[in-house]
């Protein structure tokens, strides 16, 4: 059977790309499997969708935000409906296992269902004026037509977590998804559309980065760029963004940390470790590629983990008995072969893995075995740079203070994590790390879509996703001032 083609979505409509041509989306657990075709679009295909965006925002902003967000609300019931096939199809896509892929559409659904329910809030200040007679508040105003440009590694949670913000403040959206991953935005894009989004509010066009994304962040008609990726690519987007001043959200890498002392659960905290590390294959932007440990349960915590991770089930994520899927794609699993290649040239102890898995059924994907480096200098390139894969390095500290300086001794701050039984060090620690994410007694990954997400250092750019700070990303403040006084009041001069 021929592979399905996928269009762009432009303005309520399919679109073919202006050039006609089309690239592949592979199965990365099993490169015969053929998803689909999609668009391989242009920068005329990015203006066709800008421009729809634009139209769209003219009446989409006045619409009352409860009704707005009614969209989000059918949204977020279809994909509850659809939760298992949509899961399937994302495993199929993108490698992970299922129940992860499941948690990436109900994070979808439960990022819907929060942003409707602000349509009723979208709440502002009143304050009382130094004058009197006069009246003082602020609203929030939307901002026009965003460019999303998202991963593959949460196919459809990152996508839900732009465009559902968006939609609820009255923005409207053109969004680039990765293009190892279209399906699933592809699919959260026409939910949206059955939920009753107008045609223009939610326009879909993909390709390349440097082909559509690019384009779009250049875009004058664009006045938000949010982007969630690597931190080269983050670094140009917002060199595209400042010449007009746009505003330019951006959430990149990691290199998080999970600090084990002396008196942890250390059941507790090899479950919390392996999860951390090899949960999603290592592609996490918060996974934990760092474990500090106090020397004392230095090698009582490192055997039971190693043991762990050698007895990880690999494979096809739609297998139930499978733990841990396929890297991406064969570039990715490369360059984590050569960071494993690195650590060793530095002098790190390869404890287990360091391998790509190439046997029976494993033949034709891009697994790679659970690695674990052991004996690690925090200094050494593979406890300072994001591997963004299933390898994780164990270094040895003399202490709380100790850890936090390592802990914190890196280019970025996503997450960080602690496992103690000490409350005093929790909180010592809660304190000093300066990461956007902090766990007590759990891993590194695990966010809530009501909390707000993102990070500090080479990760961000100073604001967050998720929770209601997105709100304060899709929209912007004005503040009103009504005198019913009668006369010239001047702030500041006629208040004595
Ligand atoms: P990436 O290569 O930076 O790609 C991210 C997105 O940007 C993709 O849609 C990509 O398109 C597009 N892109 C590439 N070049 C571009 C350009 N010149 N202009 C505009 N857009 C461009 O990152 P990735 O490999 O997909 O994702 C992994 C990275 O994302 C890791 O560094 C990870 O830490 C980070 N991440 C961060 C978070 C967070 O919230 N902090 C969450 C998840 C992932 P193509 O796919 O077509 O190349
Ligand atoms: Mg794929």
């Amino acid at each position: 059977m021929a592979a399905p083609i996928y269009c762009n979505f432009i303005n309520g409509r399919d679109a073919a790309s202006a050039r006609g041509k089309t690239f592949e989306n592979r199965n990365p657990a099993d490169t015969n499997d053929l998803i689909g075709l999609f668009q391989d679009s242009g920068p005329e295909d990015a203006r066709c969708a800008v421009a729809a965006a634009a139209e769209a925002f003219r009446t989409w902003r006045n619409v009352p935000a409860p009704r707005r967000a009614d969209v989000l609300f059918r949204a977020g019931r279809i994909l509850s409906e659809r939760k298992e096939q949509l899961a399937r199809e994302m495993t199929r896509e993108m490698g992970k296992v299922l129940e992860e892929a499941r948690g990436d559409v109900q994070e979808a659904i439960d990022m819907a269902f929060f942003m409707a329910g602000e349509g009723r809030r979208l709440y502002g200040q009143t304050t009382p004026s130094e004058l009197p007679d006069k009246f003082c508040m602020t609203v929030r105003m939307p901002l026009g037509v965003c460019a999303l440009i998202t991963p593959w590694n949460f196919p459809m949670a990152i996508p839900s977590w732009k465009i559902f913000p968006a939609l609820v403040c009255g923005d409207t959206v053109v969004i680039k998804p990765a293009s190892d991953t279209p399906l699933s935005c592809w699919n959260l894009v026409h939910i949206l559309h059955e939920a009753g989004a107008p045609p223009g509010v939610v326009n879909l066009v993909t390709g390349s980065g440097s082909g559509v994304g690019q384009p779009l962040a250049a875009d004058p008609d664009v006045r938000l760029v949010s982007f969630t990726g690597s931190t080269a690519v983050g670094r140009s987007v917002s060199e595209t963004c400042a010449p007009a001043f746009k505003h330019c959200n951006l959430e990149m890498g990691g290199k998080n940390v999970i600090i084990i002392l002396e008196d942890a659960d250390l059941d507790l905290a090899v479950d919390g470790c392996l999860w951390g590390a090899f949960g999603t294959t290592g592609q996490r932007c918060t996974a934990a590629s760092r474990i500090v440990v106090e020397e004392q349960v230095y090698n009582a915590f490192l055997e039971r983990l190693a043991g762990r991770a050698r007895a990880l089930r690999i494979g096809n994520g739609l297998d139930p008995s499978v733990q841990m899927g396929p890297l991406i794609n064969e570039k990715q699993l490369h360059s984590v072969d050569e960071y494993v290649r690195i650590g060793q040239a530095e002098g790190a102890r390869l404890v287990c893995g360091g391998h790509p898995l190439r046997h029976g059924p494993l033949a034709s994907g891009w697994f790679y075995a659970p690695t674990v480096f052991a004996d690690v200098d925090p200094r050494m390139r593979i406890a300072q740079e994001e591997i963004f894969g299933p390898v994780v390095s164990v270094i040895p500290c003399r202490g709380l203070d100790h850890a936090i300086e390592i802990g914190n001794g890196v280019a970025y701050g996503l997450s960080s994590s602690i496992y103690t039984r000490d409350v005093n060090a929790a909180f010592r620690a809660m304190r000093e790390m300066y990461t956007g994410i902090f766990y007590v007694n759990a891993p590194t990954i695990g966010a809530e879509v009501h909390l707000p997400f993102g990070g500090t250092k080479d990760t961000g750019n100073g604001h967050r996703e998720s929770g209601l700070a997105a709100l304060d990303q899709f929209s912007e403040w004005k503040s009103v001032y009504v005198d019913y006084s009668n006369r010239l009041q001047r702030a500041q001069i006629d208040t004595e």
